[in-house]
């Protein structure tokens, strides 16, 4: 038989419905490949008996010919989404122990449209992070290394759990979240495909909350049409979101193959940071080659407030979590340290179940929201956020999409930047503004570093464009036709 757990979604798809194998042969694949991955720490739980039976389920609804979208897929889920029945940790000491009675809206979608959940991926801690290593559960490590040096490297974050899962094949695709790149710069970092849609476009209800206004939901998976079709099931109005958009999710599929030619691609000046390794602008400058032989057109553009967008992140994004993790409080959800007092408990609990990154957020963002200090940060961040967003409304005039490198940089090694947290904030460099004005970005794997590292290119678009996106992304993927698979997965 084929090697099952190379093949890419819609492979699998094809492979399902010709009969070839069964989803119950497709997920003990798949279970067999989780077991072997465990050395990355990918995995926070592992459901295989229930991945079994959702396969077997699978099969029989294939029997009877009622086969839907994402019949039999074996899926990771970012272990911030609420799974009914299912610990849910959010990497986090402080969840310790809960276990949702309800299922997020994502994952229902997902479940509904017949896949399978494999299991539950680690993360950053509350999804703070930018290389998986403040989880309460472990670093995760890269399936990838550099030529010729066996250091292990991050696999970027805080989706760190669920793009090692997927580039290392112990799952087909899996659910991620993006609040200011977590999607984006772990599937770049591990030669991957992650799609950041719009805000609103997918519920966030029942995704345990970071930064409510910046927070969504999205598919990380091994190729462009893949993430056409997962988002294809994750989309959708939520009358429990408030904020999801009520308007039609398009095929994203049969988008694909529509034409680029004539589109305007809009390269913006401002995306250079200082240090950013020449091969990383080498990458950007064969982008926009290759969407030029596509007929597509490059226009410059400016972002002139691109450079406030960081520090802009950084006092929005911990002041909405100081507020969202204010309910840890020991007495409704997971961990519990008693004390003298009801103060007392809330002290003890909190100091023993939040890690060290997740409280320097708490401080940041308890301070910018103080009374005194409001107007100078928060009030002011949320003028720039405004501005940000106006930027990205104007470049739209000139152009359809925009293109930029995902990440400053290839990943790290593990135990780099650890004790520098700007070091690790400038990270997002690239990927906060799309956040900030609550446009989709996709990155796409474009090619490898000199120590043969896989770098990813960023294609934004207009609210709501994910069609365009994606159909600019399967352009930038047919021509780097990226295949170097990580090391983890040599000999098979
Ligand atoms: N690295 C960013 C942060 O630490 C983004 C995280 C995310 O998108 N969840 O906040």
């Amino acid at each position: 038989m084929t090697d099952l757990t190379g093949l890419t979604m819609a492979a699998a798809l094809d492979g399902l419905a010709k009969k070839d194998f069964s989803s119950a042969e497709l997920t003990a694949a798949y279970v067999t490949a989780m077991e072997k991955a465990r050395p990355l720490n990918a995995y926070i739980t592992e459901t295989p008996d229930q991945a079994l039976a959702m396969a077997k389920a699978s099969d029989a609804r294939r029997a009877k010919g009622e086969s839907r979208a994402m019949d039999g897929l074996p899926l990771g889920i970012k272990d911030l989404y609420c799974t009914k029945g299912v610990q849910t940790t959010a990497g986090s000491h402080i969840l310790g122990g809960f276990t949702p009675t309800y299922e997020s809206t994502v994952t229902q979608k997902l479940w509904d449209a017949g896949a399978v959940m494999l299991g539950k991926l680690n993360l950053d801690e509350f999804a703070m992070g930018s290389a998986n290593i403040t989880s309460y559960y472990g670093t995760v490590e890269s399936p990838w290394r550099k030529a010729g040096d066996n250091r292990p490297l991050v696999p970027g974050g805080s989706s760190g759990g669920s793009a090692a899962a997927v580039a290392a094949h112990a799952a087909i695709a899996a659910t991620g979240t993006d609040t200011g790149g977590s999607i984006r710069q772990p599937a770049s970092f591990t030669g991957i495909v992650g799609l950041k849609p719009t805000y609103g476009r997918c519920s966030r209800w029942g995704i345990v909350a970071f930064a409510s206004s910046l927070d969504q939901a999205g598919p990380m998976t091994r190729s462009v049409t893949d993430a056409a079709i997962m988002m294809g099931v994750m989309a959708g109005y939520d009358a429990k979101d408030s904020t999801s958009v009520d308007i039609a999710v398009p095929d994203y599929r049969a988008a694909l193959d529509g034409s680029v030619k004539g589109l305007r691609v809009g390269i913006p000046k401002e995306y250079r940071v200082d240090g950013m390794p020449a091969e990383i602008e080498r990458q950007w400058q064969q982008g926009i080659a290759w969407l030029k032989e596509a007929g597509m057109e490059p226009v410059e553009v400016s972002l002139p407030h691109t450079k406030h967008a960081l520090p802009t992140y950084y006092i929005i994004a911990p002041a909405e979590a100081s507020s969202n993790l204010a309910r840890y409080d020991g007495v409704r959800y997971g961990l519990r340290v008693e004390g003298d007092s009801l103060d007392k408990l809330y002290e003890n609990t909190r100091a023993a179940g939040f890690g060290a990154e997740v409280k320097r957020r708490v401080l940041i963002g308890t301070y910018v929201l103080s009374a005194g200090y409001y107007d100078a940060y928060y009030l002011k961040a949320q003028k720039i956020r405004t501005l940000i967003a106006d930027d990205f409304k104007k470049a739209y005039q000139q152009c359809d999409v925009i293109l930029t490198p995902t990440s400053p940089s290839a990943a790290f090694a593990l135990g780099e930047k650890m004790d520098d947290p700007v070091a690790m904030y400038m990270q997002d460099v690239f990927t906060v503004p799309a956040n900030l004005a609550g446009i989709p970005g996709l990155s796409v794997p474009s090619g490898l570093s000199s120590d043969g590292l896989p770098l990813g290119l960023q294609v934004l678009g207009k609210a709501f464009d994910e069609e365009t996106v994606l159909k600019v992304g399967r352009v930038i993927e047919k021509a780097a036709a990226f295949s170097t698979k990580p090391s983890f997965l040599a000999g098979e």
